[in-house]
């Protein structure tokens, strides 16, 4: 097997990089569990976690062994949340004028924008406002550092083999999984996204939906969730830069009253080894890079 290098920048992320990487990258941007002692949440824990994608780094954790580069955040996405716009600054959550740029989308207008103001609609996550220093602090600590990293793996990849494919992996809570195109009664399993057409190769994400609905699972395509910051960013199909979007039903996984393990995380675990292996073919023969024994 080949070896692993492990990097962990405390409370900020984890990346495990195999030696000799395929221009493949997974990232999990919603998994970390380490509440900074800053954070000062006013809402209840249990609430609050169910925010957490929780388990996805381990779901996707075979990617090293398999020649992909696995990134996950160390904390949680109530903190700060990755997947958001850095100037999608929520003005109703600061106690102060924010000094620079806002492009404030619908997502802060509902109270989940870069910094939540809500943990669940109509709830408040905290009981004061927050300090432009603050946000700042965050911004500057774990969003930037987490994207910092992101980028460096998808160009360091791109860079040496011309094209770099990149899965971000999610979750979804199960009643929030529907969609009306596969069926209007029954919640979907996974969810793809690439924006509309815009963030990876047609082809690609058709191969993966035809993969994962081999495997058994009911599979939608921008619909309910299209993908949002992180596939948007350093995606580019033009110039061979994929990204694409997986969101898993927790009920898939996990118990979503307990927010434990469930009697079918293994098998969701060994089925996404199964797509991280068909993802390194799909990119070893888009790229001609020799198959190596693991
Ligand atoms: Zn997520």
């Amino acid at each position: 097997m080949k070896p692993i290098h492990k990097k962990s920048v405390a409370g900020i992320y984890t990346l495990l990089t195999p030696e000799s990487a395929l221009p493949l990258v997974f990232d999990s941007p919603h998994s970390g569990t380490i509440y900074p002692a800053d954070f000062d949440y006013a809402c209840d824990f249990p609430t609050l976690e169910k925010s957490e994608d929780k388990y996805v780094d381990e779901l996707f954790f075979a990617a090293p062994k398999l020649g992909a580069p696995l990134l996950c955040a160390e904390f949680p996405r109530s903190y700060i949340d990755v997947n958001r716009c850095e100037k999608d600054i929520d003005v109703d959550l600061l106690e102060d004028i924010w000094p620079e740029g806002i492009e404030a989308t619908s997502r802060s207008h509902a109270g989940i924008g870069l910094i939540r103001r809500l943990v669940k609609p109509g709830v408040p996550l905290y009981s004061r406002r927050l300090k432009s220093s603050e946000v700042r602090h965050r911004i500057e600590t774990y969003y930037r550092p987490y994207h910092a990293a992101l980028e460096d793996l998808i160009e360091t990849a791109h860079y040496r083999f011309g094209q770099v494919w990149h899965i971000n992996c999610h979750s979804m809570p199960t009643h929030e999984a529907q969609s009306f195109r596969v069926n209007p009664l029954k919640a979907v399993d996974i969810v793809l996204g690439d924006r509309d057409g815009t963030t990876c190769d047609k082809h690609f994400i058709h191969e993966t939906r035809a993969f994962l609905r081999g495997l058994g699972y009911s599979v939608a395509i921008n619909d309910p969730y299209k993908g949002v910051e992180l596939v948007r960013r350093y995606s580019n199909p033009a110039t061979g830069r994929h990204s694409l979007q997986i969101e898993i039903a927790r009920s898939v996984y996990l118990n979503e009253k307990t927010y434990e393990k469930s009697s079918g995380f293994k098998e969701t675990r060994d089925n996404m080894e199964h797509l991280i292996r068909f993802c390194a073919d799909y990119v070893q023969n888009q790229t001609s890079i020799p198959i190596a024994a693991d």
